[in-house]
């Protein structure tokens, strides 16, 4: 059973501590960003045209992009789930809205060998940046930039696991079969009525994930008329 399992972790604020777009935006963007900001706040806007908008507002050198990727602390504990899902043979994904250039590099620079899907981050030469959408999907209720309900829609026989802390985990957290919440992602499964379990940091996460693999793992090697059982019966 564990290995019908799936994890998907967002990035910023979940794994990197401070949302790196933003840390870009207040940086080196023009105020407009904020302007831009506030259209999809309000719901008249989706990320995925928030988001080229803001980062075409941007004027930044990769040096100066990399003092952001060198300064965002990230959450010391993701490796541990890292390396409990290799052990178990779970593949984890981070699925992110954000920047990918910033992503992998971040994640490179703890040592961490994860596959990340997010938005193509484009270099256009001197201060220039121009932002793809490889994930994002027309049929997106969010118009999100990373469609991260068709990220957890494609196989539909795994339990998916999503482990993630605000908006742009909105839509997947009502496909995802067990979700690990914080902040504004927390506040919504609780608005929604989606069934959540709250985490505050990695170490904690790891720790709920671990025993759920080990109540499936137990789950699998009973005898299949048993199962029954355990659901009738909770202890
Ligand atoms: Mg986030
Ligand atoms: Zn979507």
């Amino acid at each position: 059973m564990p290995s019908g399992v799936r994890v998907f972790v967002d990035f910023d604020g979940t794994i990197s501590l401070e949302d790196t777009t933003d840390v870009i935006l207040e940086r080196f963007a023009d105020p407009e960003w904020r302007t831009v900001e506030a259209e999809w706040l309000a719901g008249r806007i989706g990320s995925r045209e928030c988001l080229a908008r803001q980062i075409d507002l941007v004027r930044a050198s990769r040096e100066d992009l990399r003092t952001v990727i060198d300064e965002v602390p990230l959450d010391p504990h993701f490796a541990d789930l890292v390396e409990l899902c290799r052990g178990h043979g779970v593949p984890l994904t981070v699925i992110s809205d954000g920047l990918d250039w910033v992503v992998t590099k971040m994640l490179a620079r703890a040592g961490l060998d994860v596959p990340v899907r997010a938005n193509k981050l484009e270099w256009l030469g001197r201060n220039r940046w121009r932002l793809g959408f490889p994930y994002s999907a027309t049929a997106c209720r969010a118009q999100a930039g990373h469609c991260k309900c068709q990220a957890l829609g494609g196989e539909p026989e795994k339990i998916r696991i999503l482990i993630g802390d605000g908006r742009s985990d909105f839509c997947a957290a009502e496909t995802a079969d067990l979700v690990v919440a914080k902040s504004a992602l927390a506040e919504h499964c609780q608005t929604a009525g989606l069934a959540y379990i709250v985490f505050g940091n990695f170490a904690g996460a790891t720790t709920l994930i671990a025993d759920w693999i080990g109540g499936l793992r137990r789950l699998d090697q009973m005898p299949r008329s048993s199962k029954g059982m355990v659901h009738a019966s909770p202890a």
